[in-house]
C-alpha cells in the first residue's frame, strides 16, 4: 500500500492563506483526526471539492486554526487516490504545526513533485501533461501559461497517442505478414504505410521545430544591450523596463560591470544586458568591462547595437559594427530628439533591422517593442499547446521523426517487412517516451525531481 504523503503546497514564505495538500490512502481518516468541521459530522463524508470550515488541531489537541477543508474522494482527485486540501492561516507556525499533525498521524512528507507523479502513475495524465505542470507553475507570460494549460489538458499527448497507434496498427500489419513469409505481400500494405509514414515523418518534424521558439516561450531570451560609452545604453535599458513595468528581476552590478533587467515584451521574456561601453582603452578595469560585454554578447540571442544618433560615427561604433557582425542584432539609433548627424545609409548596410528611438522622450519605443518579437520569430505565434517547450519531448520528437522516414524509405523501395517493423518500433519507443508509455524510470524521477515540493 502507498504512503500518505502531506506537503505544504503554497511555498515557504509566509503569506494571508497557505495550503497543505494530502494524498493517499490513510488521507481521510488522517484529516478527520485533526479537523472538525463546525456542526458536527466528519470532513471525509462531506462531498468533493466542498470547502468546509471548521477547527484546525495540532498533533496535542489544540486548536491552532479556524480554517477551510475539503477532500477529494478516490478516483476522482488529482493523484487518483484519497486527497485532502487544507486552507489554512500561512504562517510558517500553524503550516508546520498542522505538518506536524499529520506526520504524527501517519502521512509523511511528499518528495518534490510527488503529487503529479502519482497523477502520472495513476493514469490522470500522460507525462507530457505532467511536464506542462511544471511549465505552469513556472509560466512568467500568459502566453506561456496558455501553452502549458493547453498541453495539461492534453493537446501534445492526444496528438502523440494518435500517431503512435497509427504505428502500432502498421507494425501489427507487417507482423502479421512477416508470420506468412511464403505468401505474396498486397502491395496496398506498401501503399497505406507509405502514406502514414510519410504523414507522420512531416507532423513530427513539424511539432520539434516548434521547439526553438518554445524555448524561448519557456526561458526568455538574453539580450546585450552594446554600444560605445554614452550612447544611451543605459537610458535605453531604463526605458525598456519602463515600457511594460513588467520587471521581474533587477540584479544591480557596478558601472563597469552587466546589469540585469527581465522585461516581459508581449510573450517574449526579455533578459536585458546592460553592458560597459566599447571602446579602445588601456584602463585595466575597464578592459575587464569589455570582456565582460563581449561574453554576454557572444552568450545572447539578440543584440541592440546602441548608436548616438546626434554624433557621427566613431571608431568605437565601428568596433560595435565588427563586434556584431553575423549576431541577430537591432540597430538602435538613439536620441532621436536632438539633430541627426549620424550616417544612418552606412549604419542600414550593416544591419537587417534598424529602429530610431528616443531612450529620453520615448519616441520609437513602440516600434523598437513591437519589432523584437518578429525578429526572434514570435509574432503570430498560437499558444494553443502545439508549442513544444521542453527540449526532452523536442530530441524525442526528432529521434521519432527519423525513425519514420527511415521506415518510409524502406516501405518505398519495398525492402522487406522487418525493416519497416524495426524502425517503427524505434519510433513507436520515441514517442512513448513523450507520453511516458515506455520511459525509464530513472528519466520519470529526474522529471519530477525538478518540480517544487507540494505540485
Ligand atoms: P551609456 O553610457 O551608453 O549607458 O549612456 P547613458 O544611458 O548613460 O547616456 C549617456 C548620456 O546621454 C546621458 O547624459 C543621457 O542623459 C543622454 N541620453 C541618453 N539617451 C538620450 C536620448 O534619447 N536623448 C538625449 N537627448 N539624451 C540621451
Amino acid at each position: 500500500m502507498s504512503k500518505t504523503i502531506a506537503a505544504v503546497a503554497t511555498g515557504p514564505a509566509a503569506g494571508p492563506i497557505g495550503i497543505i495538500r494530502v494524498s493517499g490512502p490513510q488521507t481521510l481518516a488522517i484529516v478527520d483526526t485533526i479537523f472538525t468541521p463546525q456542526g458536527g459530522g466528519a470532513l471525509s463524508e462531506r462531498p468533493n471539492r466542498l470547502l468546509t470550515y471548521g477547527a484546525l488541531h495540532s498533533r496535542d489537541g489544540k486548536v491552532i486554526d479556524h480554517c477551510l477543508c475539503c477532500v477529494m474522494h478516490a478516483p476522482n482527485s488529482y493523484t487518483g487516490e484519497d486527497m485532502a486540501e487544507i486552507q489554512c492561516h500561512g504562517s510558517p507556525a500553524v503550516l508546520s504545526e498542522t505538518l506536524s499533525a499529520l506526520f504524527a498521524k501517519g502521512a509523511v512528507q511528499a518528495e518534490p513533485g510527488e503529487f503529479t507523479r502519482r497523477a502520472f502513475l495513476a493514469g490522470k495524465m500522460d507525462l507530457s501533461g505532467a511536464e506542462a505542470v511544471h511549465d505552469l507553475v513556472t509560466a512568467v507570460t500568459t502566453q506561456a501559461a496558455e501553452n502549458a494549460a493547453a498541453q495539461l489538458d492534453g493537446v501534445v499527448g492526444t496528438h502523440i497517442f494518435e500517431i503512435r497507434q497509427q504505428l502500432v496498427d502498421l507494425v501489427a500489419e507487417f507482423l502479421a505478414v512477416v508470420d506468412y513469409p511464403d505468401e505474396e505481400i498486397d502491395s496496398h500494405l506498401f501503399d497505406s504505410a507509405c502514406e502514414i509514414l510519410h504523414r507522420a515523418t512531416s507532423e513530427l518534424y513539424d511539432m520539434a521545430e516548434t521547439y526553438e521558439r518554445g524555448r524561448i516561450l519557456r526561458e526568455g531570451i538574453p539580450c546585450a544591450i552594446l554600444g560605445r560609452p554614452n550612447a544611451g545604453k543605459s537610458s535605453l535599458l531604463n526605458a525598456l523596463a519602463g515600457v511594460d513595468r513588467a520587471i521581474v528581476t533587477n540584479i544591480p552590478g557596478t558601472t563597469r560591470d552587466v546589469i540585469e533587467e527581465t522585461i516581459r515584451i508581449g510573450a517574449v521574456v526579455l533578459r536585458l544586458y546592460d553592458t560597459a561601453g566599447l571602446r579602445d582603452t588601456q584602463d585595466p578595469v575597464e578592459k575587464m568591462g569589455i570582456d565582460r560585454a563581449m561574453k554576454q554578447a557572444q552568450a545572447s540571442s539578440l543584440i541592440l547595437a546602441v548608436f548616438d544618433s546626434s554624433d557621427h560615427i566613431s571608431d568605437d561604433d565601428l568596433m560595435v559594427i565588427a563586434r556584431t557582425h553575423g549576431k541577430r542584432t537591432i540597430a538602435v539609433l538613439n536620441k532621436s530628439d536632438l539633430p541627426s548627424e549620424l550616417d544612418v545609409q552606412n549604419i542600414q548596410r550593416h544591419f537587417d533591422y534598424v529602429v530610431s528611438v528616443s531612450a529620453k522622450t520615448g519616441e520609437g519605443l513602440k516600434e523598437l517593442y513591437d519589432l523584437i518579437p518578429k525578429v526572434v520569430g514570435m509574432d503570430g505565434m498560437s499558444f494553443d499547446g502545439s508549442t513544444i517547450t521542453n527540449a526532452r519531448q523536442a530530441a524525442a520528437l526528432v529521434r521519432a521523426a527519423e525513425r519514420c522516414e527511415e521506415a518510409f524509405v524502406a516501405a518505398q523501395l519495398g525492402m522487406t517487412p522487418d525493416a519497416i517493423v524495426m524502425d517503427a518500433e524505434g519510433a513507436i519507443a520515441a514517442l512513448g517516451e513523450i507520453t511516458g508509455q515506455t520511459v525509464r524510470d530513472d528519466i520519470v524521477s529526474t522529471i519530477f525531481s525538478k518540480f517544487c515540493v507540494g505540485k
